[in-house]
C-alpha cells in the first residue's frame, strides 16, 4: 500500500468512526472504496457543485470522483446547461475523461432544492453572490470559490493551513443572517492563495511588514474561454480587472485574526502588479518582503521548508503535511515543470535571495485551478466536515446533525 493510500485509509477511518452516530441512522448507507457493503457503513457526504460546467467546477467534479469522504450528488449551472446531462453540458477541459459518476447527472438550475448535504460554488461572480446566499438561507453549507462574499465581515476567508481559527465566525454569521444550519465559507483569489501560504511561516517566524508582488498569471485564471487568443498569444497583458485590489486586501484578512466579533486586519503594507501571460495553468509570483525581525536567507529557506501543518490538518485527505516545496535550482519554479507539485496543492518556492530594497525576495508558483480554486475549496470542505459543520440533509429523513470529529 502506498503512503498516499495509507493516509487516505486512516483519514477515512477517523472520519467514519467520528461521524458514526450521525450517519448510521441513514438508510442510504453507501459502501466506501475497499469496504464491504454493510448497513452500518456510513455514507459519504453528498456534495453539489454550483457552476459545475466551468473550469473550476470541472476540477471539483474530477476531484470528487474518488474522494474518500465526499461524493458528487448534484451539478448545477446556468439555464444554458440545465436539463442536459453533465456530459452534454460541460465543455470538458481535463485530460482525464469525465468521471462516470458525473456523466449522466442532470444539470440543475440554481434553485436551492438540491439533494445533497452541502454545495461547492464555482459560479461566475455575476450570479454567485445571491445564489450562495439563497443556498445558505435554505440550510446548505456553501463552500465558495467566488469573490462575492470573501470580504464580508462575517464570512471566513479560509486557507486551513493559515487561519483555521477563522471558522469561529460561522455561528456569528448564522446568527446575524438568520441562517439556521447553512453558512458561507470562501477561499481566496487564486493568486492570493499561493502568496499567503508562503507568507504564513514567515509571518510566524519573523513577522511581516511590507510585501511587493508582481504576478505572471495563467490564462485559465480567467475561466473559459477567458482572454481572447489574439490578445494573449505571444503577448503579456499588464492588467487583470480587480486582481490587484484582491491581492492587496485578501491577505490582510487571511493573516489577520478573528477576535470573536470581527476580523482584524494584519496591517501589512501590500502592493501588487498583476499580469496575464500565455501560460495555461499556474500563477508565478515574484515577491519582495520586508520582515519585522532580521533573518538570513538560510533561516527564511528553513522556515519555508519546515512549515508543517497540524495533525488535524495532516489528517485531511487533500492536505499536504508540508505544503511548501523549496527548490534549489536557480531557474525554478516553472509553470510547465512544477505546477502539479503535491497534486497541485503545493506552493513551490525558489530563488530565495536578498532584496536591495526590502529584506528578501523569492519566486513562487501555485496551481490556480487546484491550490487557488477547486483543491482549496475541497480542503476547506474537509476541514468543515472534520469539525462537524456538516449535517446530513434528507427530505425523507429530516436533518440529522453530524458529530464533530474528536481530535
Ligand atoms: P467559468 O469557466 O467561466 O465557469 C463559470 C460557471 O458559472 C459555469 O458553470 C457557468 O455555467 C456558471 N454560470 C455562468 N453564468 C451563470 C448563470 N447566470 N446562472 C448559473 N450559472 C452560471 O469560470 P471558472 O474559472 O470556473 O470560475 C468560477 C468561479 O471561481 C468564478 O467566480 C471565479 O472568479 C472563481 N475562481 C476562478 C479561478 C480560476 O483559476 N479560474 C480561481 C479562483 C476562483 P454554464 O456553463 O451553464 O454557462
Amino acid at each position: 500500500m502506498s503512503e498516499h493510500s495509507i493516509k487516505r485509509a486512516s483519514n477515512r477511518d477517523a472520519q467514519m468512526s467520528s461521524n458514526a452516530a450521525a450517519t448510521t441512522t441513514s438508510n442510504r448507507a453507501n459502501s466506501l472504496p475497499g469496504d464491504s457493503p454493510s448497513p452500518s457503513t456510513p455514507r459519504k457526504w453528498r456534495a453539489g457543485v454550483l457552476g459545475a460546467t466551468g473550469l473550476v467546477g470541472q476540477r471539483l467534479v474530477k476531484l470528487l470522483a474518488d474522494h474518500p469522504w465526499f461524493e458528487l450528488a448534484e451539478v448545477a449551472a446556468s439555464e444554458r446547461s440545465s436539463g442536459k446531462s453533465y456530459a452534454e453540458a460541460a465543455r470538458w477541459h481535463l485530460d482525464a475523461p469525465i468521471p462516470e459518476a458525473a456523466r449522466e447527472l442532470v444539470v440543475k438550475s440554481l434553485d436551492p432544492s438540491l439533494d445533497c448535504d452541502f454545495v461547492f460554488s464555482a459560479l461566475d461572480s455575476s450570479v454567485a453572490g445571491s445564489a450562495e446566499e439563497d443556498f445558505a438561507r435554505a440550510g446548505y453549507p456553501v463552500v465558495s470559490n467566488s469573490r462575492n462574499h470573501r470580504m464580508d465581515p462575517d464570512v471566513p476567508l479560509l486557507i486551513p493551513e493559515v487561519n483555521a481559527a477563522h471558522l469561529e465566525a460561522i455561528p456569528v454569521q448564522q446568527k446575524l443572517r438568520g441562517y439556521n444550519s447553512g453558512f458561507i465559507v470562501t477561499n481566496p483569489n487564486c493568486s492570493t492563495a499561493g502568496l499567503v501560504l508562503v507568507l504564513k511561516p514567515l509571518a510566524d517566524a519573523f513577522g511581516l511588514e511590507k510585501i511587493f508582488v508582481v504576478t505572471l498569471q495563467a490564462v485559465s485564471g480567467a475561466g473559459y474561454p477567458g482572454v481572447a487568443s489574439m490578445d494573449i498569444h505571444g503577448n503579456v497583458v499588464p492588467f487583470i480587472s480587480g486582481e490587484e485590489e484582491k491581492m492587496e486586501t485578501e491577505p490582510q484578512k487571511l493573516l489577520g485574526r478573528w477576535d470573536g466579533v470581527r476580523f482584524v486586519d494584519a496591517g501589512l503594507g501590500l502592493s501588487a502588479h498583476c499580469n496575464r501571460v500565455p501560460v495555461l495553468e499556474g500563477h508565478l509570483e515574484c515577491v519582495s518582503i520586508s520582515l519585522k525581525k532580521i533573518a538570513s536567507i538560510d533561516e527564511v529557506s528553513e522556515a519555508l521548508r519546515r512549515f508543517e501543518v497540524s495533525p488535524e490538518l495532516a489528517s485531511l485527505p487533500t492536505a499536504l503535511r508540508y505544503p511548501i516545496q523549496v527548490l534549489d535550482d536557480e531557474n525554478r519554479p516553472q509553470p510547465r515543470r512544477d505546477v502539479n507539485a503535491g497534486n497541485g496543492m503545493a506552493a513551490v518556492v525558489g530563488r530565495i535571495r536578498e532584496c536591495p530594497l526590502l529584506d528578501i525576495k523569492l519566486t513562487l508558483l501555485s496551481h490556480n485551478l487546484v491550490r487557488g480554486a477547486a483543491g482549496a475549496a475541497l480542503l476547506n470542505a474537509e476541514l468543515l466536515a472534520a469539525r462537524g459543520f456538516f449535517k446530513e440533509r434528507s427530505s425523507a429523513e429530516g436533518e440529522l446533525m453530524a458529530e464533530p470529529l474528536t481530535q
